[in-house]
């Protein structure tokens, strides 16, 4: 450390600095020659001193022929008493001229008292460069338990344009900053300011960006930090960053403090096997200090986003605290068509892009994987060569994201690609031929992913509902494949074992869940759910064996029915089916009208399974 170089440089300056102080002021002038006292002695006997004149312990002499020299006494003892010791005789010494000039006092005192201060000075030194070293140390250690809390130094500012839909949640924020920015407003009316604002939602949906907005459209301070950030490797450290965080907050109130990803530290106490979470907790302990410590009058609102809101510890969630929650949905088909088109500024597109169109193949999709989704059709563009991104590079990417990339370059025999013709044609065509089932908006037998060939069908609009029937027309497509193969093959490939594993689940959840068996308005088994991220985690068996037995049989029925409403409407239509195959293993992919006007000559009536 080139610091560490200079102080010790500075170090021996000064003590050489001293050095030659002290000699300057203490040393006596050069003299010729200095006499040991042995000398001296012997020279007065003979004579042949004519005067001494002592300071201190210095002894300047100057001899009968005028020269001059040096000497020193011991400190103690006179300089008489001294060279009587040495043998001087009274006589002889009657004839010296001894002079005792005092010394300045500062010359006294220097002389007592400047070797010891030299070394204080020296040690004080060192100790002072140690305490240096220690203070920086000290330093970095205080520094740790501070927050990395940032003044809203997102690094593009994000507006509320620049966020589509959620519409509740910028509302909702939009009136908190009018509330920090105007409580009388509020208070008059006797309105309490809310402390906590929770965002929830599945990931991607836009959290983080919402409260982004908030701080581009700026109004009051706001204050950005990830609780991953609160948590280290020592104790402690994250409860000193959150008293850290909400301070520096509340100095700057009004003011917005967002903490991003808050189950980080917000998981449920005491929930953790062995240990290891005191950190966290103590964490989560202190946030909840920090914000039970806010007045009536702190006009500081936390902000806090997660996206597994049953994980959060209750504590969290009572009044007082993240009272106020705010729930992003997975967008609908508008705003996904508005997110597309926001991300979609700037580059450059193929006039007349019908975003509408991709915002139906996009069903699930986040705002997120759209925003992928955008950026992976102007990649793919790109690698064309093209000048712009036109529709096609859009719906290649959505299947991109949802399926994987085409495998275009698999080789298949013609016996395989026959098959998966003749499997892909069946779900279309039950599809197609089935009163409640989806519109059928490609066909393909191009390998993504793992998929051999996949038949995409989309709902035209949103659906928060489905019906029974909608459900036994999805198992009878489900079916299609399986059953085209053993139409036209008498035989079964592993092509449709995902499409077995598929429906059985469905109809297994039909009777279990939905109460759509003859089994009558009843659900089997307590499951519990990631809420946002639609997964199971745990089934609980709460009925008894004969149940069992007999959900099994619905189950069947299920499945048994759909088979055998694929195989109706395939024999029904044989002549279809082999010219949707034929096609396909021409053309290997179908789009939506292509699809359909093949399909015109045949006058298929949809009807009900
Ligand atoms: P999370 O909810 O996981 O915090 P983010 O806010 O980080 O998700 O969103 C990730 C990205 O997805 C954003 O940076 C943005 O590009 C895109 N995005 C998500 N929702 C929207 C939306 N409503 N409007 C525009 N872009 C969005
Ligand atoms: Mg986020
Ligand atoms: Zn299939």
């Amino acid at each position: 450390m080139s610091n560490l170089a200079k102080n010790i440089v500075w170090a021996i300056l000064t003590l050489v600095i001293i050095a030659l102080l002290f000699s300057f002021f203490a040393g006596p002038a050069p003299a010729a020659k200095t006499l040991s006292l042995n000398e001296l002695a012997q020279d007065i006997n003979a004579g042949q001193i004519k005067q001494i004149t002592v300071s201190g312990n210095n002894l300047a002499i100057t001899m009968a022929d005028g020269s001059t020299a040096t000497a020193h006494k011991e400190s103690e003892t006179g300089i008489v008493e001294t060279l009587n010791n040495f043998g001087v005789s009274a006589k002889a010494l009657q004839a010296v001229n001894i002079a005792v000039r005092s010394q300045s006092g500062w010359q006294f005192w220097a002389g007592l008292l400047l070797p010891d201060l030299l070394t204080l000075i020296a040690i004080g030194f060192i100790f002072w460069l140690m305490f240096r070293q220690a203070r920086t140390g000290v330093n970095q250690a205080f520094n740790f338990g501070r927050s990395n809390l940032r003044l809203s130094t997102f690094r593009d500012k994000v507006l509320f344009k620049d966020v589509a839909g959620l519409k509740e949640a910028k509302e909702e924020l939009i009136e908190v900053v009018d509330f920090l920015k105007n409580p009388k407003k509020f208070l008059d009316l006797g309105a309490r300011i809310p402390r906590g604002i929770l965002l929830m939602g599945p990931p991607g949906t836009g959290k983080t960006l919402v409260a982004r907005a908030v701080a581009g459209e700026g109004g009051v301070p706001f204050f950005y930090i990830s609780a991953s950030e609160f948590v280290e490797m020592f104790v402690g450290v994250g409860a000193s960053r959150t008293r850290d965080a909400f301070l520096t907050a509340k100095r700057a109130a009004p003011a917005m403090l967002f903490i991003d990803e808050i189950d980080a530290v917000g998981r449920q106490r005491g929930a953790g096997l062995g240990g290891g979470n005191d950190e966290r907790e103590q964490t989560l302990n202190q946030i909840l200090v920090e914000m039970d410590g806010f007045d009536r009058d702190t006009r500081v609102i936390v902000l806090a986003a997660t996206n597994r809101p049953d994980i959060l510890d209750p504590a969290l969630l009572r009044p007082g605290r993240f009272d106020r929650r705010i729930v992003l949905d997975l967008p609908d088909l508008a705003d996904r068509e508005a997110i597309l088109k926001i991300h979609a500024q700037g580059k450059t597109l193929d006039k007349g892009i019908d975003f509408r169109k991709i915002a139906v193949r996009t069903p699930g999709f986040s705002g997120a994987d759209l925003a992928n989704l955008v950026n992976e059709a102007a990649i793919s563009a790109a690698r064309l060569s093209k000048s712009s991104i036109g529709q096609e590079e859009f719906y290649d990417a959505a299947e991109k994201v949802i399926l994987g990339p085409a495998r275009k370059s698999r080789v298949i025999s013609e016996k395989e690609k026959r098959i998966t013709a003749y499997h892909e044609g069946g779900h279309a065509l039950v599809a197609a031929a089935l009163k409640d089932t989806d519109l059928v908006h490609k066909v393909s037998i191009v390998s993504r992913g793992f998929a051999g060939g996949y038949t995409m069908k989309l709902p035209t609009e949103d659906q928060h509902l489905k019906t029974r029937a909608q459900f036994v027309a999805d198992l009878a497509m489900m079916m299609g494949g399986y059953a085209s193969e053993k139409l036209t093959f008498g035989d079964i490939s592993t092509g449709a074992s995902n499409d077995l594993k598929e429906a059985s689940s469905l109809a297994r959840r039909l009777v279990t869940k939905y109460g759509m068996s003859d089994l009558g308005p009843i659900t089997f088994g307590k499951t519990e759910e990631l809420v946002f991220l639609g997964r199971e985690i745990t089934t609980e068996k709460d009925y008894s064996e004969k149940a069992a037995q007999e959900i099994d049989g619905q189950v069947e029925g299920f499945l048994k029915r759909a088979y055998e409403t694929a195989e109706k409407v395939l024999k029904a239509h044989k002549a279809a089916l082999n010219k949707i195959a034929e096609t396909l293993i021409q053309k290997e992919t179908l789009e939506q009208e292509e699809f359909y006007a093949l399909l015109k000559p045949f006058k298929i009536k949809p009807v009900a399974a």
